[in-house]
């Protein structure tokens, strides 16, 4: 048998055919095991299991989430540690939409379930799949209190000028429709390393902070709280991404309906899924597109210049917003592994402040680091995200504020 659980944190973040999970220390961050469980409802569902510096792999059908869950439950068996009989002490979940309702990581009951449940209509995507997890999770560990920590509720605060979108403004009420933002967790917590790798007060800070995965968006903060951020409604909006095209002229969906005949659901998922970098170049994996660039294909080096031209549009939009910006930072997949695009992104602005350290840019070095010159009146910095470790934190918290 391993060490007990007594401590340790479960955090799932479950999407709609897939669920990633971790268990860790909230205090030492140290993880026990993580892994992701694929492919769920599909006849090939297959897990992935890390735990003891190995890896366990297991291919089956998986019918839906709590067979997943359950999946997961016996890897941990197999690996020597019984999450229902030992005392895990809190499950964070990563919840994508918390609507105006949630702007704090919340204590799950059945109320809060239904009303993650209600915020479908605006996350159809993502929160039903995120209310499997949550039933599936109680389900199999009743006694153990579950959080529910959101990707919007860092941006619950935004400025009302940032927030509202210029249409009818009763239809927008009654909708729900105003800019929410996403991947808030990974600001908030990168935004507070960075001012920590600084040994500044987030307090004094202005920042921009770019999260460059998959998915990618940015956001403008001034004094530890965001004032704009890419993401809108729905994470369509913003920066080009992996499958999402990010910000669009609205008259293409009239158009794409009119003229190409799409149904809504048709160019929802076009959006989606089918274009960002994969809708111009046809692969969505950045390190794809780069070795496509290196061959010399042409629609490639133009998905590229697209994404770095969407970069830089955004970062003057918040240079002038924040009025003055004292750190840049990159996290996520792309942010911290790709020198190319942070040096691209932030290219001849030197007369700003800004500038990278080719050397410092290009270190073979995963931590958090600055990537400027030491005497640039701009820090540019790379910080790896850990949205994990900032949910177990959450959950840890709530659990501690309320028992
Ligand atoms: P998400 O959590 O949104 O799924 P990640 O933050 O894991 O995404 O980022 C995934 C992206 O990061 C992919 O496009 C992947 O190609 C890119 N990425 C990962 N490693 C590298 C690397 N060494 N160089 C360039 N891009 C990378």
């Amino acid at each position: 048998m391993g060490r007990g659980a007594e401590g340790l944190v479960l955090v799932i973040n479950s999407g709609s055919s897939s669920i990633k999970y971790q268990l860790l220390d909230p205090e030492s961050s140290v993880v026990a095991a993580y892994g992701t469980v694929e492919r769920i409802g599909e006849d090939d569902g297959a897990i992935e299991h890390h735990a003891h510096g190995e890896t366990t792999v297991r291919c089956r059908p998986i019918a839906d989430h709590t067979t997943g869950l359950r999946l997961v439950f016996d890897m941990f068996s197999a690996t020597g540690r019984d999450l229902v009989r030992e005392d895990v002490r809190a499950v964070g979940h990563r919840v994508v939409h918390g609507g105006e309702v949630f702007y704090r990581p919340t204590l799950i009951d059945d109320s809060v379930v239904d009303a993650i449940s209600e915020l479908s209509a605006l996350a159809p995507l993502h929160n039903p799949a995120n209310v499997a997890g949550i039933e599936s999770a109680r389900e199999l560990l009743p006694g153990v209190p579950q959080v529910a920590v959101f990707d919007t509720a860092f941006f619950h605060s935004l400025p009302d000028a940032a927030k509202t979108y210029a249409i009818d403004a009763e239809l927008a009420a009654a909708h729900g429709i105003r800019k929410y933002g996403f991947h808030g967790t990974s600001h908030e917590y990168v935004s507070g390393r960075a001012a920590a790798l600084l040994g500044r007060d987030p307090a004094e800070l202005n920042q921009i902070v770019f999260h460059l995965g998959n998915g990618a968006s940015a956001s403008a903060i001034r004094g530890g709280r965001p004032i704009d951020t890419s993401m809108g409604l729905t994470p369509l909006e913003g920066l080009v991404m992996g499958t999402r095209p990010g910000d669009l002229d609205p008259g293409i969906v009239p158009h794409l309906a009119r003229s190409a005949r799409l149904d809504i659901d048709q160019i929802d998922a076009l959006l989606n899924r089918d274009s960002g970098i994969k809708g111009l170049s046809g692969v969505n994996d950045f390190r794809e597109l780069q070795r496509l660039i290196d061959g010399g294909d042409r629609t490639a080096r133009l998905a590229y210049d697209v994404y770095i031209h969407r970069l830089r549009r955004y970062l003057g939009a918040y240079l002038v917003e924040l009025g003055g910006v004292d750190a840049i930072t990159f996290t996520a997949g792309v942010g911290e592994n790709s020198p190319q695009v942070r040096a691209d992104a932030l290219a001849n602005l030197a007369r700003f402040g800004i500038e990278v350290d080719q050397t410092a840019n290009t270190a073979n070095d995963r931590g958090a680091r600055h990537i400027s010159p030491p005497e640039a009146p701009v820090a540019v910095l790379v910080v790896p995200t850990n949205e994990e470790l900032a949910i177990a934190r959450a959950a840890h918290r709530v659990v501690a504020e309320t028992t």
